[in-house]
Formats: C-alpha cells, structure tokens, sequence
C-alpha cells in the first residue's frame, strides 16, 4: 500500500532504525541524515518517514510531509549555518537524473560554491 515500509528500501531501514545512519534530526514524520557519499562539506538527506518512490509521487500523497520535509531541509540548513552563504536542496527524480534510492528525499547541499546549471 503507498505509504507503506517497503522491505527492499534502503532508506525505510533506516527509518526503522535497521541500518545505522548519523541522525541530525528527527520529526515525527521526517528523519535528516548525513549521505555516506558526500558531495560537498555539508550534505544531509531528508526523507519522510513514509515510503514513496520520488518527492513526486510523496507531494501527490501527502502534501503535509512534502511541506515537512521542506522545512526540516531549511532547519537543517540553518543548524549548519548555511543560510548566510546559501545552499542547495535536490530532489533527484528518476534514474536519468541520478536518483538512486527510490525512497523521495531532498538533498541539502552546501559549504562550497555550488556552480549553475548543475552537472
Ligand atoms: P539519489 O542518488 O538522489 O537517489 O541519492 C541517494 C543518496 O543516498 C546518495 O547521495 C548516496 O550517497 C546516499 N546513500 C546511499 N546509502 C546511504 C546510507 O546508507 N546512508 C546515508 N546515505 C546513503
């Protein structure tokens, strides 16, 4: 059913607290974590505590998470004092745009110049 844990997920393990993660904060719908891969000084991935496929597909189901994932992006930004120099948040969608784990989750990029257009 949408919304559902999925046992083949990644990220919903680690909503569940199976796979370790480092925890930056936590909601009760949301949870913000550092990437194991990261692409620049402060990248920190928020993901709804409910599993949907893409932030797409998440902002169809639920609208309020969607709005939750955002400010917890913006919280998280402000706790590692991004605002002032400014940062990125991504929603990679699809495999063509480099999603990999098709579990929706914004990106929170910062601490360096973030060049434009993105590669
Ligand atoms: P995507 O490529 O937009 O789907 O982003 C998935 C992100 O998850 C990538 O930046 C990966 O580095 C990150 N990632 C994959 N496995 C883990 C993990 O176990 N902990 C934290 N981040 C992960």
């Amino acid at each position: 059913m949408a919304g559902e844990p999925q046992a083949d997920c990644l990220f919903c393990k680690i909503v569940s607290g199976e796979v370790p993660a480092t925890v930056v904060r936590e909601t009760d719908t949301t949870v913000a974590f550092r990437d194991i891969n990261p692409q620049a000084p402060t990248h920190i991935l928020v993901i709804p505590k409910v599993h949907h496929p893409d932030a797409a597909a998440l902002a169809a189901a639920e609208p309020q998470v969607t709005a939750d994932v955002l400010r917890e992006a913006g919280a998280v930004a402000a706790d590692e004092k991004l605002v002032e120099t400014g940062y990125r948040v991504v929603f990679n969608t699809g495999s063509g745009a480099g999603q990999t784990v098709f579990h929706a989750h914004a990106h929170v990029l910062g601490g360096r110049g973030l060049n434009w257009p993105p590669g």
